[in-house]
């Protein structure tokens, strides 16, 4: 007799687990509390709602991460990148879809399978046996994040994602900014180096801040009331309470010299750190921003040395609610106070759609594997998916962790390539048919 599976949350990673563990032979719950219980985000009762955008982003499975875990996920078999095929919309490079034929239909899909059925309503405990996945997502029930909270302590349970916009380094103007961290600090070149800087005179910086209290805002659902965390507050909220406030902060000029006008002090500096290994990206240390995205891209751009700045990731603060899964999860995403306990989806710290989707195919699976009987390994680390599940559970710093979009400064070098922006193409097919091939004899290790 198969035992069953239940899966906390039928979005992205609930419908996309209970999929692939259904096509593994096992009887599969979903429990969803929709449209019992509703979110701010939500607007149905199907699986599988897209809140926000509809792009699953690039589908170029050669140069971008993002869209080599759309094959990934297309060679697995999975029903979120089938169906999004099925409706999609154009959208040049990107896999736009039509999201409310797409959430219908991955509902009509599930629920036509004899093995899975959905029981609707809140769950707000923590199960203490058989085998569970939680994947309920950024909005999880307040009451189920209670639980998730007193079984992980207070400290490991995030509610709210600040996200400082981040910035292609080749689109940086380097004959104004300047490499150097403040007061030379570090061991090595390398660190001593570590920050990109922008220097203001005081007309810049008051320029700046008249615009930044202008800019449109976009309201802050359900936070506003709960207020912002220490150390976390939108850089317009720091101006609001004082113009010299994010001089005091994260725009403060001191310890640092401009290289290229050695003899002239900065007003205010705005600072860029490094945000992948490769160096290709930097985001806005402390800026964390309610500012609409238009005006985002205006006001930023008054910063000296980022006038023709490209953005990979504008800024944002939402509600978030994700676990520090590099403390709590194993590699098989099981948590390792309750093993009976999987988590899936946005809820561990990935961040969007595909990636959810994705950590829900490899949780679907590792639970279906386990019920089993039969072992299974976790993903490998060359590919997508495995770059992804090791970010998680492990490669990420736990101190600092934040939500994660895949990326290819996940993935490890691959030797004797070229550095920098001139081999980045040869790098990227690179890794892209290494992770091809590995995630191949993956699926055929464990068919
Ligand atoms: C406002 C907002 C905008 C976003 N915009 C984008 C975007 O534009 N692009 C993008 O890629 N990502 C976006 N995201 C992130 C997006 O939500 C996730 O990437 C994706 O939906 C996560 O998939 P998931 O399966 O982990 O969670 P979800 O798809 O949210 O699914 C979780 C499910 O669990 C259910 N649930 C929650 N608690 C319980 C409970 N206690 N009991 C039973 N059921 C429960 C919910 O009703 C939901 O159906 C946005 C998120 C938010 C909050």
């Amino acid at each position: 007799m198969t035992q069953e599976l239940h899966i906390i949350g039928g979005g992205m990673a609930g419908s996309e687990a209970a999929w692939q563990a259904a096509n593994m032979g096992v009887n599969v719950v979903i429990h969803e509390m929709r449209p019992q219980v509703e979110t701010f985000a939500h607007r149905t009762g199907h699986l599988a709602e897209m809140v926000c955008s509809n792009s699953f982003r690039s589908d170029d499975d050669e140069q971008n991460a993002v869209g080599l875990l759309h094959w990934e996920m297309r060679a697995a078999n999975g029903l979120i990148m089938a169906t999004a095929d099925k409706h999609r919309l154009p959208a040049g490079g990107a896999l736009a879809v039509d999201r409310d034929p797409f959430a219908q239909s991955v509902t009509e899909t599930l629920l036509a399978l004899p093995s899975v059925r959905v029981e609707y309503g809140e769950i707000t405990e923590l199960p203490t046996d058989g085998h569970w996945i939680i994947a309920t997502g950024p909005l999880t029930s307040a009451g189920l994040g209670a639980a998730i909270q007193a079984e992980t302590g207070a400290e490991r349970l995030a509610f709210f994602d600040a996200i400082a916009p981040i910035v292609y380094a080749d689109s940086i103007d380097m004959d104004i900014a300047w490499m150097q961290s403040r007061y030379d600090k570090g061991e090595t070149e390398e660190e001593q180096k570590a920050y990109l800087n922008c220097p203001m005179t005081k007309d810049q910086h008051e320029a700046f801040i008249d615009a930044l209290l202008a800019a449109d805002k976009t309201e802050f659902h359900e936070g506003e009331t709960a207020g912002y965390f220490d150390g976390c507050l939108p850089i317009e909220v720091m101006a609001e309470r004082g113009r010299e406030t994010l001089r005091h902060g994260p725009m403060k000029p001191v310890g640092l010299t401009n290289a290229h006008k050695p003899d002239e002090k900065a007003y205010a500096v705005v600072q860029l750190r490094r945000d992948n290994a490769l160096g290709t990206l930097y985001n806005i240390v402390g800026f964390q921003t309610k500012m609409k995205y238009g005006a985002q891209n205006e006001v930023f751009r008054m910063i000296p040395g980022l006038e023709n700045a490209s953005f990979a990731r504008l800024g944002g603060i939402h509600r978030n609610t994700f676990i520090n899964s590099p403390t709590l999860l194993d590699n098989q995403m099981r948590l390792k106070s309750r093993p009976n306990i999987r988590f899936a989806g946005q809820v561990t710290g990935v961040e969007g759609y595909v990636e959810s989707a994705a950590m829900g195919l490899l949780a679907g699976r590792l639970a279906a594997a386990e019920i089993l009987g039969k072992s299974m390994e976790t993903a490998p680390l060359n590919t997508a998916m495995g770059a992804l599940v090791h970010h998680i559970t492990g490669g990420a710093e736990a101190k600092t962790f934040q939500p994660m979009n895949v990326n290819f400064g996940l993935f490890q070098p691959v030797d004797g390539l070229k550095g920098g922006r001139r081999g980045r193409k040869d790098r990227y097919k690179a890794y892209t048919d290494r992770a091809k091939g590995e995630w191949q004899s993956w699926l055929e290790t464990y068919s």
